[in-house]
Order: C-alpha cells, then structure tokens, then sequence
C-alpha cells in the first residue's frame, strides 16, 4: 500500500446517536427491567463509514444532517475528531437521528431508529455537488429518504466519481438509483433480498445483472467478489476472537474505499479490508472501534 497517496472520499448518509442500553433479558411489552450499564456513541451508516475510511487514511467528507440537539454537536464533534470534513453536515431544525439499542446478556439486540434530521436528507443542499465531484468514491447507504440516495449517486455518476451502495437496509431498489452505482456491498442477508437467493455465489450473478460490481460480506466467513468481465475474488476473514460484530460492515466498506483509492488492487483491498474488520470486532463500539491504518498494517505484519 502506497501510504503518501491521499484519496478523497465523499459519504452522504445518515449520521445517529446511539443510545445503547445493556440488560440481562430484554423487556417484553409492559415490562420494566434494570439495566446494568449505558453509553451513548455516534454512530449511523454513514457516519461509521465515513469514520472508517478517514481512520484507515482517506480524506473524507461527510454531507448529512444532524438536529439542533446536543447529540448533534456531539456527532459532529465525533466526526471531526476522527478529521472527517463536516462542512457538509447541516444542522437542521428538531432533534438528531437516534437509534435506541437493547443488547442482551446473550449478545442479542432489538434496535430503535428513529431518524431524525436524516429524514432531511431528501436531495442535494448547496455545496454538495461540489464535495461529490472532488471526491474519488462516494459512499451510500440507505438510512436516508431514497431521493437523497438517488441524487448522490446521479451527481456521483455526472462527475465520473466511484459510486460504492450498502443495500441496508435492504429494500427494493429503483431502477434509478441502481443504474448510477458502480459497486453494490450487501451482506449475506441483503444479497439474498435483493437476488431472491440464498447461495451468495447465484446472488452474486444475479445482482452482476443490475451493477458492474458486487462484493457481498459473509461475516466470519469473508467475503465474495466479482464483476461483469467475470473476475472473482474470494477474500477470507481473518480468524478472531469477536465480542462485538456492529458496524464491521461499515469498518469494511470504509477501508476498502480508502484503500481502493490509493490505487490497491482488489484483492490488496478486500485484504486490508478484512483486517480492519477483523480489528474492530474484537472491540467493544461502532465507531469507537474501528482501526487506524497502523493498528491495520500491525495486524498483518
Ligand atoms: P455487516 O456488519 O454489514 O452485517 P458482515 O457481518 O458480513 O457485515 O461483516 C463484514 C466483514 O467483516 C466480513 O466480510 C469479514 O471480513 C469481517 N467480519 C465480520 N465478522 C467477523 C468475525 N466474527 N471474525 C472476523 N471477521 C469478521
């Protein structure tokens, strides 16, 4: 990896508070329990990618919207601190996204979102052409109205800028956005949604037939990827003692956008990408997890 390159990376998405709260059983309806502990850290789809990416190297630019709350001075804060440019987050009337988590004693969690000044993000605002069309990738998700995603990955395709989507949540994809994204990143669950598939290898093919490229996450069991001039690449995890697999979705995309804009080749990328997942689920946290590049290459070494 060529660490004097900088690449630049745009991400327009959703940017949340999360309000996670740790119990031995969830509560059923009516019931109260006690919790044991609680912490709130910024997170989001789009937050957490764009902390990824700026973590590994990239130079990331962040368009979204966060409420008139202190949650949203926090999550700004949070994004500059991990030197993510935040000229792009407007600050909107009302309060922030937030997403209210239960983790049970089993690791297991029912989640909350409600989204907030997200629900803003309906389309482009001033400025946000421009930080699209000096990017080399642009990162969505699908935590913002559809029309917001649509109009980035058209303003991404205008400017001959990457295109990389995270089909999460997954939902039907319109032909509209589709036709603007040069590299689709489901999990295993979102691929089968989208394909109608549970073999990732036949989802794989099918979803080749709506975009150029497609890198489907298998979780602890790697990932898979392939393009339309029939290159494959299967990318193993790295095997680790996990505690906390939120946001290692996330922690991937983002370091493969940055290592991909350095000029990596893909299986370089996936590689780095593993790795940097690999890192971050054996820490507690979303963002607060995810690697720098050097905890990346120490890993390797
Ligand atoms: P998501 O968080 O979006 O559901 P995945 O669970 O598929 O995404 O994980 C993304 C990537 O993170 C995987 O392709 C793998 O490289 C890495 N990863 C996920 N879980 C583990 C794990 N338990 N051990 C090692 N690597 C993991």
């Amino acid at each position: 990896m060529m660490n004097h390159v900088t690449t630049t990376v745009a991400v327009f998405g959703s940017c949340n508070m999360d309000l996670v709260a740790y119990v031995g059983t969830a509560p059923k309806r009516g019931e109260t329990v006690l919790g044991r502990e609680f912490h709130t850290v910024p997170g989001g789809k789009g937050a957490n990618q764009a902390i990824a990416a700026a973590k590994a190297g990239a130079a990331v630019r962040m368009i979204g919207a966060v409420g008139e709350d202190e949650f949203g001075a926090q999550i700004r804060d949070t994004l500059r601190k991990s030197t993510v440019d935040v000229t792009g987050v407007r600050t909107v009337p009302g309060r922030s996204g937030t997403a209210h988590i239960v983790v049970d004693d089993e690791g297991g969690n029912s989640i909350v979102v409600v989204p907030g000044a997200n629900a803003t993000v309906d389309g482009l605002a001033d400025g946000d052409e421009e930080l699209i069309a000096g990017s080399r990738s642009l990162l969505l998700q699908l935590e913002i109205p559809l029309p917001g995603v649509a109009a980035a990955a058209a303003a991404g395709r205008r400017n001959g800028v990457r295109v990389v989507l995270t089909p999460a949540p997954a939902v039907p994809l319109p032909a509209e956005i589709l036709s603007n994204v040069d590299l689709l990143v489901p999990n295993e669950h979102e691929a089968a949604v989208l394909a109608g598939d549970d073999d990732p290898h036949r989802a794989l093919a099918a979803l080749l037939e709506l975009v150029p490229e497609v890198l489907i996450t298998l979780g602890a069991r790697g990932s898979l990827y392939g393009n339309r001039d029939g290159a494959r690449v299967e990318a193993p995890s790295f095997p680790v003692d996990a505690v906390d697999t939120t946001a290692a979705g996330d922690t991937f995309v983002g370091v493969l956008s940055a290592a991909l804009g350095e000029g990596a080749e893909m299986p370089e990328a996936l590689r780095l990408a593993s790795a940097g997942a690999a890192v971050s689920v054996q820490r507690n946290g979303a963002s607060s997890s995810m690697p720098t590049r050097q905890e990346i290459t120490d890993f390797l070494a």
